[in-house]
């Protein structure tokens, strides 16, 4: 694979110690809690001791204050072990950012050292019933109140919301219909309800689930930024969210064909391993040419993103491509299983199914390729 001289030997003593975590304490639990359909709370509290969680959150605020490839290594590390069922990747890279980047210095106090520690955990909840890619449409609703907001509105789909203690809510605020805000939401708050966790064809150990807001009374203190940010703070936030989901369908599809490569080498037909078929050695030089391309686009995104210069178009394009790719590779290297690929016992079957999400959530491939089709005819 192609050589990765932006990390340290201090990266690769980090990567070591999370790998011996995830095979201790996550790999062995991992079917137990497909079947339980959520992840114990401990597990969370557990990642954030070896610091494996929010790992760029400044030391201001209880955080390891470390570089991004930290981070980069914990989304690689879940990755390559098959076990996606910890939602760590949306607390710490996709929640708690808005948090880091936008809340205020009290909102900061309070969460982000729980985070950090996982003695709470985060969820951002966008999507609602009827609307999901264009957020214009959200009918959730804060409506100002002489110590604040009252939020009411129903959210579906979000991942962690079973567990979440913090959620980051888009709704419409104040006078303008159309202004998009963000609200930091206490899940203990009276009219935080969780509605039930949603049965998925893939990664059954996330939670995902819907969540309701009644009337729920919020401090004036609680809304990111100022009214009407909301669609702002989403767009810095989807960069970083689409550069991680590129980094985690990237060491997934490594994953898939390194057990691909191990399987077609031990299982024989004909006389012969199936490694020594035509079709099987020219399936595998594809793949591993895509894990090549792949490897290098989602490492230059990475560095893009490190020195401040990484933009939606380029995030929307990695994230097409990266998501279409592990969608293939998945797809061919299950086929190469035969029927022990469709057998949820061998983890290409897991690998195919949970991979189908990634060209639906965090923006669906269509709304990719809008965003790259604007950054082409910029006035339409
Ligand atoms: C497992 C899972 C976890 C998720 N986690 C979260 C979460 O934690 N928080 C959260 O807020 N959301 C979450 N989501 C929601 C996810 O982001 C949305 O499902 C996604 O943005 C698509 O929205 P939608 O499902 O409403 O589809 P729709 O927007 O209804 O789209 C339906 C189809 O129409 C296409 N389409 C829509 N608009 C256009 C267009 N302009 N041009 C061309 N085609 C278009 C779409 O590409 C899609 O194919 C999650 C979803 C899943 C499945």
């Amino acid at each position: 694979m192609l050589p990765r001289p932006f990390f340290e030997p201090e990266h690769d003593e980090f990567r070591t110690q999370v790998r011996r975590f995830i095979a201790q304490r996550i790999v062995p639990f991992h079917l137990a809690w497909e079947r339980q359909g959520c992840v114990p709370r401990e597990i969370w509290q557990a990642a954030g001791a070896i610091g494996m969680l929010c790992c760029t959150v400044p030391q201001q605020w209880g955080g390891p204050e470390a570089d991004y490839l930290y981070a980069v290594v914990a989304l690689e590390e879940m990755a390559y072990a098959h076990a996606p069922g910890p939602g760590f990747a949306v607390h710490s890279e996709m929640v708690t950012p808005y948090v880091v980047n936008f809340a205020s210095p009290e909102q900061k106090r309070r969460w982000l050292p729980r985070l950090v520690s996982g003695d709470a955990i985060a969820a951002v909840a966008m999507t609602e019933p009827g609307a999901g890619s264009d957020l214009r449409g959200i009918q959730a609703r804060a409506t100002r109140t002489s110590t604040g907001w009252r939020l009411s509105g129903q959210k579906v789909f979000i991942s962690n919301g079973q567990l979440a203690d913090v959620f980051v809510v888009a709704a419409k605020a104040g006078n303008d219909p159309s202004a998009l805000s963000l609200f930091v939401v206490d899940a203990a708050l009276p009219g935080v309800k969780r509605g039930k966790r949603l049965d998925k064809m893939g990664q059954h150990a996330q939670d995902t689930s819907e969540i309701f807001f009644e009337e729920v009374q919020l401090a004036e203190g609680d809304i990111l930024g100022s009214e009407g940010d909301g669609m702002q703070f989403l767009m810095h936030g989807l960069a970083r969210e689409r550069l991680t989901i590129c980094i985690i369908c990237q060491a997934r599809a490594e994953a898939a064909f390194s057990d691909t490569v191990k399987y077609v080498s031990d299982r024989h037909a004909f006389g012969q391993t199936i490694a020594q078929l035509q079709n099987t050695r020219f399936v595998l030089a594809s793949v591993k040419a895509d894990l090549v391309a792949g490897r290098s686009l989602v490492d230059r995104l990475i560095e893009m993103y490190r020195a401040g210069v990484l933009d939606q178009t380029t995030a929307a394009a990695g994230k097409l491509w990266v998501t279409e790719m592990l969608g293939r590779s998945a797809d061919a290297c299950l086929q190469l299983h035969g029927g022990w690929g469709y057998m949820t016992e061998y983890n290409i079957s897991r690998v195919y199914a949970d991979a189908r999400v990634e060209r639906i959530a965090g923006g669906t491939s269509e709304i990719m390729k809008e965003i790259i089709a604007r950054g082409i005819w910029p006035q339409t």
